[in-house]
């Protein structure tokens, strides 16, 4: 059983102040939420913050990023070492925003896959294709080789905490969510280069999910996907009672 992941990815958004005032709002309101696990991803100024106040609860938290190595004259960079070392749990590898404003390859997503889980850290790799590559029809080729590509030396004993999220990127940010049937198909490829890659086995127990416009009104008809195992959310992350209201109708 693949249990449901809900995650907020905060991008360049809110202080530690404002982060802290989200939480306050927040926590109250998943409280009692056990049917996902729930993570947020804020920005690096605010991750600490946010790792002390979701201690306890059924929150946890992660970095939007991070370097492969554990130091170095690397200027800017967070280590899997620092991250850590401040009990953090997931991290977030190869978004798209990443890939295109920070020249993230798919080499350096193998590398920090490897990191991290040598760290013990939550990964979650993210993948998807452009809005010209879906109009060639390439979008299996673009799936399957960046799965390849991130997975690869990875074995499957040690595959257990990965996690996929699939985001298109003509659906990230624009209102133009995938349609589930979309988004299934997606995830069927994404399973079958994993299990060519890792097995049946750890095909069939990584979760994978769908990030990409994704809203309280539409979480209800994506979540009934069985291929879809939980959703990375953006822009609808930000409002605590909207963050809240999409978990609530999820399940
Ligand atoms: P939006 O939900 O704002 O489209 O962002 C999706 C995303 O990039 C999550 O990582």
């Amino acid at each position: 059983m693949r249990k449901p992941l809900i995650a907020g990815n905060w991008k360049m958004y809110k202080t530690p102040k404002e982060s802290l005032a989200f939480l306050n709002e927040f926590l109250p309101l998943v409280r009692d939420h056990a049917a996902h696990d729930i993570t947020l991803f804020p920005t690096m100024s605010s991750l600490g913050y946010v790792i002390e106040a979701v201690k306890g609860t059924n929150v946890s938290a992660g970095a939007q990023t991070m370097h492969w190595l554990n130091e170095g004259p690397y200027t800017g960079q967070t280590s899997p070492t620092m991250l850590a070392s401040i009990s953090c749990t997931h991290v977030m590898l190869g978004h798209s925003e990443r890939r295109i404003y920070a020249n993230e390859t798919d080499d350096m997503v193998n590398w920090k896959l490897k990191a991290a889980l040598a760290h013990n850290l939550i990964p979650i790799v993210c993948v998807g294709e452009s809005q010209e590559k879906r109009q060639s029809g390439l979008t299996e080729a673009v799936l399957n080789w960046q799965i390849a590509c991130a997975l690869n030396g990875i074995r499957p004993e040690h595959a257990g905490p990965i996690v996929i999220a699939y985001e298109p990127i003509w659906a990230i940010g624009t209102g133009s969510v995938a349609t589930p049937d979309q988004v299934s198909e997606a995830h069927a490829i994404i399973r079958r280069e994993v299990a060519v890659r890792l097995g049946k086995h750890s095909a069939e127990r990584m979760r994978i999910l769908y990030g990409g416009s994704v809203k309280p009104e539409n979480i209800a008809k994506l979540m009934v996907e069985p291929e879809i195992d939980g959703v990375l959310v953006g822009g609808a992350s930000l409002d605590p009672h909207s963050f809240a209201q999409l978990i609530h109708n999820s399940v």
